[in-house]
């Protein structure tokens, strides 16, 4: 058990609390879906669901297939939100892996519509920057992924974990710490995962889903964005861009540069690696750190966030001022 979990204490009884009262809950996880944030809501889904809860999940966009797994555990294939219906109606709203209210996108302004006397809003999350936005925040910074927090609830209350929420979880934390290979890997996140695996997880196959599911058309893109590389700041900084015709030459879009940064992190003796893509009028930047800056101030003072060894933030001009913009930030840090 982390020792945050004695330091959240009242959240967690206000949690209880609201979960044990409420019939009807609303799973919301961010844009650009990770197997962190889609696993930690179907392995909710499923717990709740297992206890005789009403749940309803969406998300915003087609699941990319290397986290399809989170979506089949499930006995209904999660519906799209369009950020249309009015979410009043149910009892509680939960909010998993979502640093702040934006990260809910299209599903922002309904929520933030929410009054708490009639929807309780939960936040779950593990981003150091959360911004507390829910009525009940349970932040657990020290935890490598959201599901990792899921699954200590659900030992805490000695609720028991059914093989179709274990699978999800585990995907969660296997795809949060890069199956056991990023800085945030620890002996706990390890033992839940072995805890899970006695449940009867196969996490062979579950890095077959995450990493031997390849899409040629995003190789095609990787290709591309690999051969744009570039070094700065003496080599400390690696950065690769993609282009609206990037996506469309391979027949690709924004939702398939998952993991493309990870080639700029690691190049030899370099500490960022980034990756600017353009998406609809402005550019997303994406972070990724080796051993000492963080990223996630310096994505900060572009309006984003994230983690130290990993964050994000979306610029609203053209990609070249972008990288322009970015680059001197990061060099005067790196
Ligand atoms: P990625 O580069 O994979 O899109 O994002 C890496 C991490 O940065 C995410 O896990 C998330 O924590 C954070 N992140 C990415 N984009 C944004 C953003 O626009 N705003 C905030 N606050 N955090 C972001
Ligand atoms: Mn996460």
């Amino acid at each position: 058990m982390r020792p945050s979990f004695s330091r959240d204490r009242s959240e967690i009884s206000a949690l209880e609390r609201t979960i044990a009262r409420g019939g009807s809950f609303f799973l919301l996880g961010h844009e650009n879906p990770d197997g962190d944030c889609l696993g930690s809501m179907a392995g909710l889904y499923n717990l709740l669901s297992g206890r005789g809860k009403d749940v309803t999940m969406a998300v915003y966009e087609e699941i990319p297939r290397q986290f399809q797994l989170a979506a089949d555990s499930m006995e209904e294939e999660p519906g799209l939100y369009s950020g249309a219906a009015d979410l009043s109606s149910f009892d509680a709203v939960i909010a998993l892996d979502c640093s702040d209210r934006k990260r809910l996108g299209p599903a922002s302004g309904a929520v933030a519509d929410l009054d708490p006397e009639e929807t309780a809003l939960i936040n779950i999350d593990h981003h150091e920057d959360n911004t507390h936005f829910g009525g009940i925040n349970l932040v657990v910074e020290e935890a490598a992924a959201t599901g990792e927090i899921i699954f200590d609830l659900a030992r805490n209350w000695n609720w028991t974990i059914p093989l179709n929420s274990a699978r999800p979880l585990a995907l969660a934390m296997l795809a949060d710490t890069g199956f056991f290979r990023y800085s945030n890997t620890d002996r706990d996140v390890m033992k839940k995962v072995m805890e899970l695996m006695d449940i009867g997880v196969d996490i062979y196959q579950i890095n077959r889903d995450l990493y031997g599911r390849k899409d040629p058309r995003i190789l095609k893109l990787t290709g591309r964005a690999l051969s744009s590389l570039e070094l700065a700041a003496e080599g400390k900084i690696a950065y690769m861009v993609l282009r609206n015709e990037d996506y469309t030459r391979t027949g690709t879009g924004p939702q398939d540069r998952e993991g493309i940064v990870n080639y700029a992190r690691d190049v030899e003796d370099v500490e960022a690696g980034l990756l600017f893509s353009e998406e609809d009028s402005g550019v997303k930047v994406s972070f990724r750190s080796n051993s000492y800056l963080s990223v996630n101030s310096i994505a900060a003072e572009f309006g984003g966030g994230g983690h130290p060894r990993a964050a994000g933030c979306r610029l609203e001009m053209e990609i070249e001022e972008a990288v322009e913009k970015v680059l001197a930030e990061v060099k005067k840090n790196v």
